[in-house]
């Protein structure tokens, strides 16, 4: 196939590195997809699925009215299936597994949030600090219970003073005068599990200065959990605040090293943000299941409310965007398992940690989609069920209010936005990234009319979209680096950018995924070629708004008729295209790609 858009980087490096979606083109280098998942990743998920269905959702009812011992009892029996093994070492009485089959083990989790809540805090920002930066001694005390699912963690990073401004906690830790305990005094606010936890990993500061985590156990002197907040959603899941009284905590506690806990707040939320895209992901498909369902029985006018178009339009929207997200998530998933593969020790903690981090530019764009893309789907889902989505009698009430929090958690998008740009742009001075050489690059395409010409192939305008949604991150990128030090004051055009930068990522995946894959082209296409259509004006939109806040008053037009040469808005009839997905979708009942 000739390839109509020239690459941006001379040389595609060999090892994959976290943000190369933004050089590389579509297709460039293969990635983990659901169509690749191995037999045992396929079961675990079956088994989490299975669980799901036999013991969560009946007890939903319990669980809304905080029966904390029946979410202990819960995850005491999702240990028993393994489920709550899966990122622990075997050597801690773990099943120490791949990342992929870790995300597909929180995607099967999802479909009730409260319970989605309270296992993922456990499993993931819970357990996780002990699993990667605690000691010998320390995993061996605490991580078998962990994953078993006889013991429940909790993270406690956030106070009332400072939620996204962590590093200001006020919570303070002094050595007793016979160095062998810490007292804390002090306070942690919503933090998830807080009511029933029996180990709390607690960021705060040692003398007042020194960011550190403390491991607490439940039962230690001088620290309570104060009363359940009541809250507008996610109510059957614990979040209470944490009181300090003098705690007195063995200095055998402190995990990592004094003085580096924002290291271990910081890597561990970069696992959080991608487990809550996987969360999302199981959270957008109970939509559809729950949407179509109604769509298919509900008689307006003498017909089934599916039959309309404008309804037929927000099934296939959300199948599109349910199929993006799939393929966005399991290729970050899979690139951190590729990146730990190439460890010369699997089993180091601390390059498993810097896999991770490595991936921390998709881990904050999964975040921002699946929470945002999740709760559009939830509310076009409402929509779909008029009033009685109003109600209570139907559980997309319930979802309506409890996916509300996923934009505040594990870092609000905004923060998440800010870091998006924030971490590319340090990359690039570091070295890191080839931004200025694509910059330059995207300047010497736009000086040559002929290195454009008409996209030709499968998917041809798909791909153009995606190539040129990366081309106008770089174009408006090259004028905010012109602000300097002061960009990072312009909060609008680093939202901006990220967006672009998201579309880019989110078109490169699917486009990535859809090539790639064999069987049912037609749906597979169809699916792709909507999401595409959608993305590609918003990224160019975003970029345009950049360009807008940046450029000065007598360049703006200029500037604004070169950036529109790296934007061709393709007519697709979307019509036309959601009929390829809605009969899939209502005879599925529900998204059509089932693993
Ligand atoms: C149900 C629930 C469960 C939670 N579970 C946990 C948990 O288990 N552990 C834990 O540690 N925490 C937990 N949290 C706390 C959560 O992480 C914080 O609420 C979140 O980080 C935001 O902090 P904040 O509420 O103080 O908001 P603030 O930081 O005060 O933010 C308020 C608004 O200002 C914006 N803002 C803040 N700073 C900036 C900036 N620099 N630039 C632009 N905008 C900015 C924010 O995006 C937001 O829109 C939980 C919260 C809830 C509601």
């Amino acid at each position: 196939m000739a390839e109509q858009v020239p690459e941006l980087v001379q040389e595609i490096e060999s090892t994959p590195r976290g943000g190369d979606f933004l050089f590389n083109p579509v297709g460039s280098r293969p990635f983990m997809t659901p169509e690749r998942f191995s037999e045992e990743q396929r079961q675990f998920f079956a088994t989490g699925t299975g669980f799901l269905q036999s013991d969560v959702f009946p007890a939903i009812g319990r669980i809304e009215a905080k029966d904390n011992a029946l979410l202990r009892q819960l995850l005491g029996k999702a240990g028993e299936l393994g489920l709550t093994a899966v990122d622990v070492p075997e050597s801690f009485g773990g099943l120490g597994l791949d990342e992929t089959t870790s995300m597909l083990v929180a995607e099967s989790q999802s479909g009730y949030a409260s319970w989605a809540t309270t296992f993922g805090a456990h499993v993931g920002i819970g357990s996780l600090p002990i699993v990667f930066f605690g000691t010998p001694a320390q995993k061996a005390r605490y991580l078998p219970d962990l994953a078993s699912g006889k013991k429940v963690a909790a993270y406690a990073l956030s106070e009332a003073g400072s939620g996204s401004d962590a590093l200001s906690a006020k919570t303070v830790a002094r050595l007793s005068p016979d160095g062998k305990h810490y007292l804390v005094n002090g306070g942690k606010m919503w933090i998830t599990n807080g009511g029933f936890a029996d180990v709390y990993v607690v960021f705060l500061k040692v003398d007042g200065t020194k960011f550190t985590a403390l491991i607490v156990e439940r039962g230690t002197p001088g620290f309570t959990q104060g009363r359940e907040e009541h809250k507008l959603g996610i109510r059957g899941s614990s979040t209470t605040p944490l009181i300090f009284e003098d705690a007195l905590v063995p200095v055998e506690n402190v995990l990592g090293e004094v003085g580096k806990g924002h290291k271990i707040a910081f890597n561990i939320l970069n696992v959080g943000r991608l487990k809550l895209a996987a969360f999302a992901l199981g959270g957008m498909k109970w939509t559809l299941r729950a949407s179509a369902a109604y769509a298919a029985q509900r008689k307006q006018f003498g017909k089934n409310i599916a039959s309309f178009g404008l309804i037929r339009e927000k099934l296939a929207r959300a199948a599109a965007q349910t199929y993006a997200s799939e393929a966005m998530t399991y290729r970050a998933a899979g690139a951190i398992d590729d990146a730990i593969a190439q460890l010369p020790d699997r089993g180091d903690p601390q390059g498993v940690m810097a896999a991770i981090e490595e991936y921390a530019i998709e881990a904050s764009i999964m975040k921002v989609t699946g929470s945002e893309w999740m709760f559009q789907i939830i509310d076009e889902g409402l929509q779909i069920h008029g009033g009685n989505g109003f109600v209570e009698d139907y559980p997309i009430e319930r979802a309506y209010r409890d996916c509300r929090v996923n934009r505040i958690f594990e870092g609000t998008n905004e923060i998440n936005r800010l870091l998006i740009p924030g971490m590319i742009f340090k990359r690039a001075m570091k070295g890191e990234m080839p931004l200025l050489q694509a910059v330059q690059r995207v300047d010497e395409e736009l000086a040559d009319q002929a290195q454009f010409s008409p996209p030709v192939g499968r998917l041809a305008a798909e791909r153009r979209g995606a190539e040129m949604a990366k081309r106008q991150f770089l174009f408006a990128a090259k004028w905010a680096a012109t602000l300097g030090p002061s960009l990072e004051q312009r909060q609008e055009v680093l939202a901006a950018l990220a967006d672009v930068a998201i579309e880019a990522y989110a078109m490169d995946s699917v486009l990535g995924r859809t090539l790639a894959a064999s069987g049912d082209t037609v749906l597979r296409d169809a699916l792709c070629k909507l999401f595409c259509a959608e993305s590609r004006e918003r990224a160019f939109a975003r970029a345009r708004s950049a360009l807008c806040d940046l450029v000065p008053p007598g360049e703006i037009e200029a500037q604004l008729q070169q950036l529109a040469r790296l934007h061709k808005f393709t007519a697709v009839n979307t019509c036309e295209v959601r009929e390829e997905i809605v009969p899939a979708i209502l005879e599925a009942g529900g998204y059509p790609l089932a693993y």
